[in-house]
């Protein structure tokens, strides 16, 4: 019997596959450097822990209303508010399940079967199969290097068509780690207000920023006609080290917040309750733990970027946030690794794990089937370990 075309049409996400591959090794025994997943290494903070573990003990273990608690949501319109100068009331918030759940609760709340959703490329790879679920057409947009992988109006301006619904933003960026200025945010939402399109703003990695002169500015803020057309998504699972807790939310226009808030109530309910509580804390409580594991990333940040500009063959854009290094790897190709040759970063990437045992990620379903990306969630130690390697395996290319 058929199944659904669309589910038959999804990819499931080559990172976690990468991870698993990579966990499966681990359990071998073998030594693996794992630059494939991206996650926080450290733990989450004991207060958030504690809050938590508070929930439980107080019997706060019931459904919730399906949007989120109130007490969280006003929290999470207050951090709009402090941090980002956004003004929401707490009915335009839905906690969901992480960000990528806030994600797919945005696209099914704005697309219909056809709409085109701008994407510019490299892009986080769960962004074009989230499209395709909610119904939607991604239009992969190819930025350049050169641009620091910004999209430009001219490649906007290409790629819209009556179609073209909505437009993801992503600041800092998974993968290459670069930040939107001031400029780019004006000009695309010059061209949403003036196309009327959506714009979705995943700012998940808001707090990762490492250079002074790079801060993080929500589009949302940037006038009310842009403030309308914006779904913000975000969450604590990079900045509080909460991957597995998953929390994520959208802020939106109250229209949309109120299909979000429906769609959500017959598809999932509320989230986990006690990592509502936990979400609390973590927006209420002290914020230096942001703070420490920010200044951490900054120093791996530093060193994986000085150990690849020693490499030949391959080159990278300084990242200025997030916790990724995006590798073009282009000129390896052509050249043999004990008599096996590479002709893609797919290519590089399997010797890599087989014979270095170091697992990252091509980046094909990234839209840049030339780059790999590096993952410098991990401590200083590992990313030495694993930046020998590859300096090895690039010096032994014949
Ligand atoms: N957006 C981006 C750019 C991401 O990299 C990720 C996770 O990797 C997410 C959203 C989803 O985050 P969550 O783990 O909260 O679902």
């Amino acid at each position: 019997m058929e199944l659904s075309r669309r589910a038959e049409g999804i990819k499931p996400s080559s990172t976690l596959a990468i991870s698993a591959k990579a966990s499966e090794l681990k359990a071998q025994g073998l030594d693996i450097v794992g630059f494939g997943v991206g996650e926080p290494d450290f733990d989450t903070p004991d207060h958030i822990k504690e809050a938590a573990i508070q929930a439980i003990k107080d019997g706060f273990t019931k459904y919730t209303a399906a949007a989120g608690i109130p007490e969280l949501r006003k929290a999470v319109a207050k951090k709009l508010k402090k941090d980002n100068g956004l003004d929401y009331d707490f009915s335009q918030i839905v906690i969901s399940n992480g960000g990528k759940h806030a994600l797919v609760n945005a696209f099914m709340a704005i697309l219909n079967d056809g709409d085109e959703v701008i994407i510019p490329a490299p892009y986080w790879l769960s962004y074009s199969e989230i499209v395709n679920i909610a119904g939607g057409v991604p239009v992969i947009v190819n930025t350049s290097k050169e641009n620091n992988y910004m999209v430009t109006k001219d490649e906007l301006e290409a790629a819209y068509t009556e179609k073209t619904k909505a437009f993801i933003l992503v600041s800092p960026s998974n993968p290459t780690g670069m930040v939107s200025s001031m400029d780019d945010l004006k000009m695309i939402a010059d061209f949403a207000i003036e196309k009327d399109i959506f714009v979705v703003a995943d700012e998940m990695y808001e707090k990762l920023i490492y250079d002074e002169d790079k801060k993080h500015i929500s589009i949302a803020s940037l006038g009310k006609d842009i403030y309308d057309r914006t779904i913000l998504v975000n969450g604590v699972s990079k900045s509080y080290a909460m991957t597995g807790w998953r929390v994520g939310y959208t802020a939106s226009n109250p229209k949309i917040a109120k299909l979000i808030s429906s769609l959500q109530s017959h598809m999932t309910s509320n989230i986990n309750s006690i990592a509502q509580k936990a979400t609390l804390a973590a927006l209420e409580g002290p914020q230096d733990c942001v703070v420490e594991m920010c200044k951490e990333f900054k120093k791996r940040r530093d060193y994986i970027f000085e150990r690849e500009e020693k490499i030949p063959f391959i080159s990278a854009l300084k990242p200025e946030g997030a916790f990724y290094l995006f590798i073009d790897v282009s000129e390896i190709y052509g050249k043999k690794y004990e008599g096996v040759e590479i002709n893609s970063a797919a290519d590089m990437a399997a010797l890599l794990i087989e014979k270095k045992f170091v697992a990252v990620v091509p980046c094909a379903d990234f839209g840049m089937p030339d780059h790999i990306r590096l993952s410098y969630a991990t401590s200083i130690e590992t990313i030495k370990k694993g930046m020998d390697r590859i300096e090895e395996f690039v010096n032994e290319l014949k």
